[in-house]
């Protein structure tokens, strides 16, 4: 097949469902493999950008072939979002007590199910006290191994085989896998330069018979988009006409900068989302705990309870000690989320200057460990070979914003092929380290490019 036929109008929405036929090929690399469709992993590789079409095997995620090129290549790793920091030592503390002295906290051994009470508690208390969300934390909260299997759990429960989700793209990367997994098909609503503001008239055009489910994420990763109120409460009101489900990933829900055009607004604040929405939180991202992987679930509790039927069978629970530990910080952050915010807008703010005096042109991240640059005022070689030339010979590692996209955009000079996404989650000297290597390297290293 050519790749002209997976072609897709630049602007529009586009679809990650792979053709039927047996063998595909990805644009960019000639398969001789036969694509098996009837195996699911071959549909997840396929729907998260990690199928290798030229041997036919499954390539590690974006974010972990980043941080395998940063590291063999002694690069500053500006690609994993993940900070080179610990969270608060308090917590950590508190982690290590509950494992070790099994009398001061939940023990060992399986916690419930669906989570420790103490943190279905705390996170019902956390919700109501900054939002004014009402939850019952038996019935409405669930805690997940991390906001990923929420994330997958949600989506298995409510995208049926055969029917399409929407999200807006660049996307985070599980959502197209999982989707794939469900047998349903990824399309992607543009988000487009300068601003990255959610299209709604472009979502609805989007929306058809076959719509079961939106995919939403604000804060947004990887541009730092925070959603309006008015964007919120039109995709709410368009779920509803429609007869759809909302996901709503608010993992930066707690990394909102003070110069957001307007502050985050969580999805179940909207009138009558409860009726169509789940809501997803991780405190990987509110404490600087990246790998310890709790996450929830928040809804009514007829949803909460659909998504449960899939996630016992996913991992059933995960370790008490990280929810013990996070229980604590959610009913008292001891000052950490004002601190941690303010550390990381200085750090976007250094980013953002480095980039724009290497001749880049980045986005304003208003939340979030993001900033997104477009190359195309510097260089026409694409995001994809643009990082390769960055891990390599200038010494930082980013990643390609086109693999956080439904594949198959056949025009390279489309917005979505042209951007880089740098993580600020990092001490402000590696962001200073990475931004001289960019001044000092960068224009050496395109120079040297062949014609
Ligand atoms: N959603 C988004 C938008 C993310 O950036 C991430 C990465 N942390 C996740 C979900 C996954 O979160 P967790 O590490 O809690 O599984
Ligand atoms: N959320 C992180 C990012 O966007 C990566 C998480 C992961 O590696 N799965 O970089």
């Amino acid at each position: 097949m050519s790749s002209s036929q997976h072609s897709r109008p630049s602007s529009g929405p586009s679809s990650n469902l792979p053709p039927d036929d047996a063998t595909v090929a990805a644009p960019s690399a000639p398969s001789r493999v036969p694509l098996d469709h009837r195996q699911l992993w071959t549909k997840a590789a396929v729907g998260a950008n990690t199928y290798d079409f030229a041997s036919g095997r499954v390539t590690p995620t974006i974010y972990e072939r980043t941080t395998a090129a940063a590291l063999r290549h002694e690069a500053l790793n500006l690609g994993q979002g993940f900070t080179d920091h610990e969270g608060p030592q308090w917590m950590l503390e508190t982690a290590a007590a509950a494992i070790t002295d099994p009398q001061q906290g939940p023990g060992n051994q399986y916690p419930p199910g669906p989570g420790l009470p103490a943190l279905r508690e705390a996170i019902a208390a956390d919700q109501q006290r900054r939002w004014g969300i009402e939850l019952d934390p038996t019935s409405e909260v669930l805690v997940t191994t991390g906001a990923t299997e929420a994330i997958t759990a949600s989506i298995l429960a409510f995208a049926a085989p055969g029917t399409q989700v929407l999200t807006f793209e660049p996307h985070y990367d599980s959502y197209g896998a999982v989707t794939a997994i469900a047998g349903a098909e990824l399309v992607g609503v543009p988000l487009r330069g300068p601003d990255f503001r959610p299209d709604i008239d472009a979502l609805e055009a989007a929306i058809t018979e076959r719509t079961s489910l939106i995919l939403l994420n604000t804060p947004h990763n990887p541009t730092g988009t925070v959603f309006s109120t008015e964007e919120l409460r039109r995709i709410v009101e368009l779920a509803r006409r429609h007869d759809v489900k909302i996901m709503c990933d608010g993992v930066y829900e707690q990394l909102v900068f003070d110069d957001a055009a307007e502050p985050h607004r969580p999805i179940l604040t909207i009138p009558g989302a409860d009726e169509v929405a789940v809501a997803i939180g991780s405190a990987g991202k509110s404490f600087s705990l990246t790998g310890w992987k709790v996450g929830w679930v928040t809804g009514r509790a007829e949803l909460v309870n659909q998504v449960l039927g899939i996630k016992q069978f996913l991992s059933f629970c995960s370790g008490p000690a990280y929810q013990w530990a996070v229980a604590t910080g959610l009913a008292d952050d001891r000052g950490f989320y004002a601190e941690n915010v303010a550390g990381l807008q200085a750090g976007r703010d250094l980013l953002y200057a480095g980039l724009e005096a290497a001749g880049l042109r980045p986005n304003h991240a208003e939340a979030g460990y993001f900033i997104v640059a477009d190359i195309r005022g510097l260089t026409d070689i694409g995001d994809v070979e643009f990082c390769r030339m960055l891990v390599e010979e200038v010494g930082v590692a980013a990643i390609p914003v086109s693999s956080l996209t439904v594949q198959h955009r056949a025009n390279p000079q489309d917005e979505l092929q042209n951007l880089v996404r740098f993580a600020f989650c990092k001490r402000h000297e590696t962001i200073e380290a990475a931004m001289d290597r960019l001044a000092q390297r960068l224009p050496a290293a395109l120079d040297h490019r062949p014609a």
